[in-house]
């Protein structure tokens, strides 16, 4: 059977991660591994959820919690996510929230509401991967995100006509971002949101670790700002995506979207032909568990990753040599190292895993062009400190050796 010949077209853009087959390396119990980007499962509120779980199955819930339900998802949690999205500085109503399996699943639908193929869509260079493979299959053009660009709206929408369709949106995640760990300040945002206004596109807002910041002062979510510019959530082009992976559970696949209740709706629509609905029982255990201790867990994961952070950043500036450059992240689980120009991390990595067993992700899957192959991205998120000065020692060491 020749499968290729009848593969749709969106496959050609649909690759296996190198993440993904990195991940696998995480099983093999003598590599120092800085390459998965997950939460330390030491710190998942794992009684808590069994409780919940308990709860949510006991007596009259039951029926709800093991039956069909609604697209929108659970009401409660919904009310909660309003009200969590009312502290970060997003008034809104459990109308402008859809429950998704992982913010995952929302960038899946937000490819799908926006773009048709050939329609350009403006992401980092480099940005995060997942976004990228989600957007993939709805076959977009992709140009970089430039935040302080004073090209004319005009130019580059004709540019985007010219390439077959149009602008539709700009994706970041403005917090600690993956891969980077950079944040975007205040006035940045403003500058995004001002351009998106004038090229009249939507802005999608990944916030996968918005709750994690170790220091530094809080920037407000772009939604917060837009919501507040334009008179409210239901005026903004802000699309919102939350998750609570890197706070609570990535392995229940909870995470929402906030947004004006139109684009909510049509979501709703696009939830119903994928998948219904997210699983009952998880939404009900997540909403438990978030009451109680949403803030208290975090800031516990604060000061654990926060350590760890710090932990890496002095391990990098005493073990990188010369030439070697990383980001400072206020938040998150990312640095993001740059090598001299001329080296290729990939191929650093396989020498690494050979000769230092040391994991960590080579930078130019990040990158829609495949560029920036001299870039490489470490998590520090599950390594004990012992691991960090160690893993840093022997990729200094390693390094060394292509500097000299
Ligand atoms: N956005 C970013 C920036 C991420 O790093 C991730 C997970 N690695 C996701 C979204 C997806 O996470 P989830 O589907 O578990 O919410």
């Amino acid at each position: 059977m020749n499968w290729t010949d009848l593969l749709a077209r969106r496959m050609e853009r649909m690759k296996a991660s190198e993440i993904r087959e990195l991940l696998k390396l995480l099983d093999q119990p003598d590599i120092l591994s800085f390459a998965g980007g997950i939460p330390d499962p030491a710190l998942f509120p794992a009684e808590d959820y069994a409780r919940a779980m308990a709860e949510a199955l006991s007596g009259a819930g039951a029926g709800q919690a093991l039956q069909y339900s609604v697209s929108e998802g659970y009401r409660p949690l919904r009310e909660w996510l309003a009200g969590h999205m009312g502290t970060i500085g997003v008034p809104c109503g459990p109308e402008n929230i859809l429950i998704t399996s992982g913010s995952q699943q929302a960038l899946d639908y937000l490819g799908k509401l926006l773009v048709t193929p050939g329609d350009t869509v403006m992401v980092g260079w480099p940005t995060y991967l997942g976004a990228l493979g989600a957007f993939n299959a709805c076959e977009p053009r992709y140009v970089p995100l430039d935040v302080w660009s004073n090209a004319a709206p005009e130019a580059v929408q004709a540019e985007a006509e010219a390439a077959g369709g149009r602008v539709k949106m700009a994706y970041l995640s403005p917090d600690f971002a993956n891969p980077t760990g950079e944040t975007l300040d205040a006035a940045g945002r403003l500058r995004l949101l001002e351009r998106a206004e004038a090229l009249g596109i939507a802005v999608i807002e990944d916030g996968a670790y918005q709750a994690l910041r170790y220091d530094g002062q809080a920037v407000p979510p772009m939604l917060a700002t837009d919501v507040a510019r334009s008179g409210g959530i239901e005026s903004s082009r802000v699309i919102y995506c939350g998750s609570f992976s890197k706070t609570l559970a990535p392995g229940l696949r909870v995470g929402w979207v906030c947004a004006a209740s139109p684009v909510i709706e049509r979501l709703v629509l696009l939830k119903q032909a994928a998948d219904l609905h997210s699983p009952t029982l998880n939404q009900m255990a997540t909403e438990r568990v978030a009451r109680e201790l949403f803030d208290r867990h975090v800031a516990r994961l604060r000061a654990v990753y926060g350590a760890r952070r710090d932990r890496m950043l002095a391990a990098l500036a005493r073990e990188m040599p010369e030439g070697v450059t990383w980001t400072r992240p206020e938040g998150g689980m990312f640095v993001w190292v740059t090598l001299p120009k001329g080296l290729d991390a990939a191929e650093v990595l396989a020498r690494s895993l050979r000769e230092e067993k040391v994991a960590f992700v080579p930078g130019g899957a990040f990158f829609p062009d495949g560029s920036g192959k001299n870039t490489l991205r470490l998590s520090f998120s599950c390594a004990q400190d012992a691991q960090i000065d160690e893993g840093m020692k022997r990729l200094g060491r390693l390094l060394r050796l292509y500097t000299s």
